[in-house]
């Protein structure tokens, strides 16, 4: 999870402020969650019951705008249907394992899915913006070295309501008249490899009538990069902002840092996000985590300024955020500043980005992975899928 960010430099106290949290009762998981039911499907069921169709705005606004998370606190809705409601249905089926506070004000989920799997997500605060970082599988198939997701492979996509339950989550930690901003699919996962899920939880988030009214300007997709599925999110018409993790400007080094980069090759996945820019005409976004003697040298700066001269595009580098028992470090803030010069005066534009929860082990899968003690998660039976379907 890269949970970055462009502002201070303030450093971060070394204690996480934890809070207890209410276990919810487990009858609660036998229920059908409402979040996995589109407008259409709720118009249905209300159908079937006697109820006039507008009922399906009333309720879904009520849970997505209104945060409410009982069905009984529906007050317009009729006693009958409120009931009926409850009986059928429940609005969270997860529970929040753990949650963990930053002093600069980033918080993060540990999140328990009905089925026992675990997923992380994460709320950043900076200036006006509540930024959410949201999962999109258990696990990762990906296989990026030095990314402590996918050490243990992919259990399974995530369904529509199980992402959009995140966002309700991190939604209900800010104060009742903020509302989220921004949305990255940057948590867990590969996005692009539950890319009909994530779709259909992100028409929930740019939803301005019941949804989160988040623009799609304000939601980015990042991906490792693959390119039939960049070729179907641009048709897909939903203009979200793609961010591409690039990590290397050269085929022997991506392949090593990014597996699947063997399977792809930097040019097809260029040529790839051509066609998403052609498509849609949004700016795109290479991320880049700058690892201590692998990709940071100068020559590799270099390279990158000739890869990505000609683009439309931004390149947001991010230190490494060390994880537990990886080799792998950050830079030296030395490297770092000849980086960064070298491609500001390549003319790239580039943007250097802050660590934020550095207290809070924030990045992707870093929490899970300190938590892991039940058995079940290593049991999983892995799908390791071709990340090229
Ligand atoms: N699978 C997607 C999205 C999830 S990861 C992707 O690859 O883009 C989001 C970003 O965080 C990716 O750029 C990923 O490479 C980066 N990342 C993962 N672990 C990190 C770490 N420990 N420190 C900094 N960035 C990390």
């Amino acid at each position: 999870m890269s949970s970055e960010n462009p502002t201070t430099n303030e450093s971060l106290p070394a204690e996480p402020i934890a809070e207890p949290i209410k276990e919810q009762p487990a009858a609660i998981q036998l229920k059908t969650s409402i979040l996995e039911e589109t407008e259409e499907s709720m118009v249905d069921w209300l159908g079937e019951r006697g109820f006039p169709k507008y009922r399906a705005k009333q309720v879904l606004s009520w849970i997505y705008q209104r945060r409410v998370d009982n069905f009984q606190d529906m007050s317009d809705l009729p006693k009958s249907l409120r009931n009926e409601l409850e009986a059928e249905f429940a609005i969270f089926t997860s529970k929040t394992q753990e949650a963990q506070h930053s002093e600069d004000g980033t918080e993060k989920l540990l999140i328990e899915l009905a089925d026992g799997g675990r997923i992380e997500c994460v709320l950043l605060r900076d200036g006006p913006r509540r930024s959410i970082c949201v999962s999109s599988q258990v696990g990762c198939a990906m296989g990026c070295v030095f990314c402590a997701s996918g050490l243990d492979g992919v259990d399974r996509n995530l369904t529509r309501g199980e992402i959009v339950e995140q966002m309700l989550r991190l939604q209900r930690l800010l104060d009742p008249e903020e509302r989220l901003s921004h949305i990255v699919m940057m948590g867990m996962g590969e996005p692009l490899a539950n890319l009909p899920r994530v779709l259909e939880a992100l028409e929930i988030a740019k939803d301005g009538e019941i949804g989160l009214g988040i623009s799609p300007r304000r939601i980015t997709i990042s991906t490792v990069g693959l390119p039939p599925a960049i070729d179907r999110l641009a048709e897909s018409n939903s203009p979200y902002q793609l961010a591409i993790s690039l990590h290397a400007p050269y085929d022997e080094l991506r392949t090593r840092l990014v597996p699947v980069n063997n399977k792809i090759g930097i040019v097809p996945l260029m040529e790839a996000a051509d066609r998403y820019f052609n498509a849609t005409g949004r700016r795109l976004t290479f991320e880049y985590v700058l690892l201590k003697d692998l990709n940071d040298s100068p020559a590799c700066a270099e390279q990158l300024v000739k890869l990505l001269r000609r683009k439309t595009a931004m390149l947001n580098v991010i230190p490494y955020n060390p994880v537990p028992g990886l080799p792998y470090e950050t830079p030296a803030p030395e490297s770092i500043h000849e980086f960064r010069k070298i491609l500001m005066e390549g003319g790239i534009n580039v943007m250097f980005r802050q660590r934020k929860g550095n207290d809070i082990q924030a990045a992707c899968g870093q929490l899970r992975r300190l938590r892991e003690k039940e058995p079940h998660l290593v049991s999983f039976q892995k799908q390791r899928s071709s990340p090229l379907e």
